[in-house]
């Protein structure tokens, strides 16, 4: 099922710090599947992160090529010294794109969909895609970066 995006930049459920998921439950499972259908339903869109839905929990959804991956209490364990500057966007934000500078590469660890607990290397795009997503269940937004 395709979710209603969030929208605006003093949004409440945006601004929230989101909640640990304790429990992989049906219900968690089958947000994460209408996060992915929501995610897939837009060609612009590259990732999603779930208070964009409406729900303030730890799980995001990034969509690369035509991979899914799923990251459920997502935390960064490593990031490089080395930065770099992409235009980033956001479907919360429409129409608004800020230059955002972040580490280049950077290693997470979360749980998957079966509660599985995975460790993801990414660089480059990816990497700003996933740290994005990340701000997301930390209640910031690309806009709270044009001043840094
Ligand atoms: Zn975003």
């Amino acid at each position: 099922m395709i979710l209603p995006i969030q929208k605006g930049q003093n949004n409440h459920i945006l601004r929230q710090k989101a909640r640990q998921v304790n429990q992989i439950t049906a219900k968690i499972k089958q947000l994460t599947l209408d996060m992915i259908d929501t995610v897939q339903a837009d060609d612009n869109a590259i990732g999603i992160a779930a208070p964009q839905v409406g729900q303030s929990l730890r799980i995001i959804v990034v969509k690369l090529d035509n991979q899914i991956l799923v990251l459920i209490n997502p935390v960064i364990k490593k990031t490089s010294f080395r930065q770099t500057t992409i235009e980033e966007g956001c479907l919360s934000l429409p129409g608004v794109s800020v230059p955002v500078k972040r580490p280049h590469k950077v290693t997470i660890e979360a749980l998957n969909i079966e509660g599985q607990l995975i460790k993801i290397k990414a660089k480059d795009f990816l990497a700003h895609v996933i740290q994005h997503e990340i701000d997301h269940l930390d209640g910031i937004l690309i806009i709270d970066k044009i001043n840094e």
